[in-house]
């Protein structure tokens, strides 16, 4: 399948490891030009050149804090000057601390706001009106299975993660007449050093094993296995892609069947 984004400009957020990285790869792969932010240059640097290794596209890094205003605001100028503008979104941010609600201080509640929700409402203050004037567009925000189906110990995450969700089909709908597409995805447990620092904080938290924390969670995967990076990668580089042009206000979860309700 022709995925036509050869040429695309994306912008993929928080993409020097794990799930934004192969975002960025997938649509690097598909022929786009991708600058990637995060907050360490020398590992974004790295990421960059093992990208343009990979697939030979042009790709961009930008030192980037996504939970800060002034960030996001230089992060979508210097992407726009460099592309002539931007046809892909990919909004995504480190994961929250994991803990129940005892747990957690204002001041996790506020950086976790900042970070999950206003980043993202940030991006899109900022790029959409860049996609208005090129006619187009397409928006996919990085969340979670817990938008489906809250995960235990992350509460963080299961809360703040749902209004990124009221937001994005509330978007779809304001700007699907500017021809602008706006998705979630939604991941499941998908091996990258994220989920490595969640299984270690498990086997701390119940003074057992990493392999038994890990041993319980595939147990809830009727697939059997966690993801692979790259699984996820695709899904986000189909649905910036024109064979995906009349997919918005969704959420689609990348789980391997985790979710055990119906819609
Ligand atoms: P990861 O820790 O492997 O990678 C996170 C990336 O984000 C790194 O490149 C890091 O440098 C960058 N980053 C972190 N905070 C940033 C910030 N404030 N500004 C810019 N860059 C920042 O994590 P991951 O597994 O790729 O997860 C990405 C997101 O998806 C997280 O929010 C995570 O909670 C969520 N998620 C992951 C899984 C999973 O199984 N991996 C499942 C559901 C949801």
């Amino acid at each position: 399948m022709d995925l036509s984004l050869t040429g695309k400009a994306a912008l993929v957020c928080a993409a020097s490891k794990g799930l934004g990285r192969a975002a960025a790869m997938a649509l690097a792969r598909e022929g786009a030009r991708v600058a990637i932010c995060a907050r360490g240059a020398e590992t974004l640097a790295q990421t960059a050149d093992e990208l343009r290794s990979a697939t030979g596209a042009e790709v961009l890094p930008i030192v980037a804090d996504v939970a800060l205003k002034a960030d996001v605001s230089r992060l979508v100028q210097e992407a726009v000057a460099h592309f002539g503008g931007l046809d892909i979104l990919v909004t995504n941010a480190g994961g929250p601390k994991s803990g129940p609600f005892s747990s957690l201080s204002d001041e996790d509640w506020q950086r976790a706001v900042d970070q999950l929700l206003l980043s993202v409402v940030r991006l899109c203050a900022e790029v959409v009106p860049h996609m208005k004037q090129r006619g187009g567009g397409r928006i996919i925000h990085v969340t979670s299975v817990a938008v489906k189906q809250p995960v235990d110990n992350l509460m963080l995450s299961n809360s703040i993660r749902a209004a990124v969700v009221g937001f994005s089909k509330t978007l779809a709908t304001e700007v699907a007449k500017d021809r602008i597409l706006v998705n979630c995805v939604a991941p499941g447990y998908t091996r990258t050093d994220r989920v490595k620092e969640l299984l270690q904080a498990g086997a701390r938290r119940e003074n057992v094993d990493e392999s038994e924390i890990e041993r319980r969670l595939v147990a809830g995967i009727p697939l059997g296995r966690m993801g692979d990076p790259d699984e996820f990668g695709s899904v986000v580089a189909f649905l910036a892609s024109e064979r995906a042009s009349f997919i918005t206000g969704t959420v689609i979860p990348i789980d391997g069947g985790s979710v055990k309700g119906l819609l």
